[in-house]
């Protein structure tokens, strides 16, 4: 995987670990590797994705709160925090407009 150019948020790797737990994110400067890591995801996440609830109150609600729990990694499965709703793989990826080309 290879996103250039750019400085990669706590929440971008967040949710790069989400969609490809195996990733290993090389970090570029000057043409260098100057560090690499694989990426990890956390037992909770927040801020992303959506609840795919829609009476959930995390989309009722601004600023939203999302939190889920990652019961899962492979295959995904997260939990969402305030209605159990749970999520998979691919309803992250349809989020991820983004990245999209990347999750091949
Ligand atoms: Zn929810």
């Amino acid at each position: 995987m290879k996103i250039e150019d750019r400085f990669l948020e706590r929440s971008e790797i967040n949710q790069i670990a989400l969609i490809s737990p195996q990733a290993t994110i090389n970090e570029i400067k000057d043409f260098k590797v100057v560090n690499k890591f694989d990426v990890e995801l956390p037992e909770e996440v927040s801020g992303f994705p959506k609840c795919i609830n829609p009476k959930c109150i995390t989309n009722a609600r601004e600023p939203s709160i999302q939190t889920y729990y990652v019961k899962s990694i492979e295959p995904l499965k997260i939990r969402c925090k305030y209605c159990n709703t749970d999520m998979e793989r691919n309803d992250v990826i349809k989020q991820l407009t983004k990245y999209q080309g990347l999750t091949q």
